[in-house]
């Protein structure tokens, strides 16, 4: 088994590209904030257009379709077949498992490289209290539906103080499931997530420590590369935030060494995800051109130099952070696009 940490790197890119903002649930740790990305739902037409603003490079770009809950635009497979069309080096769509608009209808296997499904909890009661009722029965049986016409299937994990302690459970759950990647990510003070948080309140909060659902270095340590090595195990592709930097990992921004997008319906553009609740955008979407924005925004930041390493870490999630009492950091939060991988 391979386990690596996968270098940041300018060759290849990622485009999320959120086509809506709408949803039919409203998960306790969502990011999407309406205030800064807007409400739209994007038309087909716009949608084409900015597919193709990106596609000079789209066989360096792995496109991940998301919302909201983007099965719930009607043209989705339109913009699917597009992407297809455009030769994506590949192409995702993240779904909370509704799968509306009969999707799997409409796209086939060969349009899509992975469907993958949100789920937060290995028994009903976790995850529907962070997801919403019967959502995990709907995700359980829109993998075993997408599975059946011969998609492939990931899934995503979003772990907090809620559901960290039923991950350990995930390597017997996704065992008959037939998913090909497992995906663990870390809940962040971002959005809808962190409810007293809103906008520039965030950074003028950010040294109350409020989050209750963030977790312990300690806890993610012990748990989570542990649990991803038994998934590993199964012949899944295991990927997890690398979080905490052990001594002599090199700190890098992705902001300064990859090309990540964040396209969201309101034109806003983004390189860093955390900056995703403020006004910082580097870039916006004006007559189908990529724009760069005027000082100050997130560029600015990315070029700061700081012992504690990713700075908005530090401004809006200060409370992962530890000092000795000489004023040093005990250690460094990495980025959070810096990625530990599994490969079986
Ligand atoms: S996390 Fe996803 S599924 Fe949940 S409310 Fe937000 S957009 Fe919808
Ligand atoms: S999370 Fe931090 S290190 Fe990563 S892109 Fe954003 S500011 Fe840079």
């Amino acid at each position: 088994m391979q386990n690596q940490t996968v270098a940041f790197s300018k060759d290849s890119s990622n485009l999320f590209f959120h086509i809506l903002t709408k949803c039919n649930l409203s998960c306790s740790h969502c990011y999407i904030n309406k205030e800064q990305h807007g409400e739209r739902t994007l038309p087909i037409d716009t949608i084409r257009d900015w597919l193709e603003l990106f596609s000079p490079k789209a066989a360096q770009t792995n496109l991940v379709l998301l919302g909201g809950e983007p099965t719930l635009h009607p043209d989705l497979h339109l913009a699917v077949k597009k992407a297809r069309h455009l030769a994506f080096k590949s192409i995702t769509i993240d779904t909370n498992g509704y799968l509306f608009h009969n999707i799997l209808e409409k796209i086939t296997p060969g349009e899509v490289d992975f469907i993958s499904f949100s789920l937060d909890g290995a028994t009903r009661d976790t995850n529907d209290m962070i997801r919403g009722e019967g959502s995990y029965k709907t995700i359980l049986s829109g993998i075993q539906r997408a599975r059946a016409k011969g998609f492939a299937c990931s899934m995503i994990y979003t772990v907090s103080d809620k559901n960290i302690h039923e991950l350990d459970q995930m390597p017997d759950l996704v065992k008959g499931l037939g998913i090909d990647r497992f995906f663990i990510q870390v809940i962040g003070m971002r959005g809808e997530s962190s409810p007293s948080l809103q906008g520039s309140q965030a950074l003028r909060a950010s040294n109350l420590q409020v989050s209750n659902l963030q977790v312990s270095k300690e806890l993610w340590l012990e748990t989570i590369p542990e649990v991803a090595e038994k998934i590993a195990a199964q012949g899944i592709i295991v990927t997890y935030p690398k979080v905490f930097l052990s001594n002599g990992d090199q700190f890098q921004c992705a902001g300064n060494v990859a090309k990540n997008y964040f396209v969201f319906p309101n034109a806003r553009v983004y390189q860093c995800p955390i900056c995703e609740d403020f006004p910082l955008h580097s870039h916006e979407i004006q007559d189908n051109k990529l724009v760069a924005m005027p000082q100050i925004n997130e560029t600015d930041l990315f070029k700061l130099t700081i012992p504690e390493g990713c700075v908005m870490n530090k401004m809006i999630q200060p409370g992962n952070l530890a000092y000795t009492k000489n004023g040093r950091p005990r250690h460094r939060i990495a980025c959070c696009m810096l990625k530990q991988e599994l490969i079986p």
